[in-house]
């Protein structure tokens, strides 16, 4: 299956790669290459939309986590 020309490949997993991305697992290139294409493509957009919100939360959580235990 080819995506449309306009549009970059999807990474093999947009999951895991949307979760990388997320959680700064991801190198610089690599980083930039995925939110490249997110600009273009709606599937991943949304996937990372899902993972960064995630992301946003656990840390909020553990920064929680830290005042109180602290
Ligand atoms: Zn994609």
């Amino acid at each position: 299956m080819q995506a449309l020309a306009e549009v970059s490949t999807c990474p093999e997993s947009p999951e895991e790669t949307a979760e990388r991305c997320a959680m700064q697992w991801l190198e610089a290139g690599e980083a930039e290459a995925f939110q490249r294409h997110t600009s273009e493509c709606s599937h991943c957009a949304e996937v990372l939309a899902e993972y960064a919100a995630f992301a946003r939360l656990l840390r909020s959580a553990l920064d929680e986590a830290c005042r109180v235990s602290s």
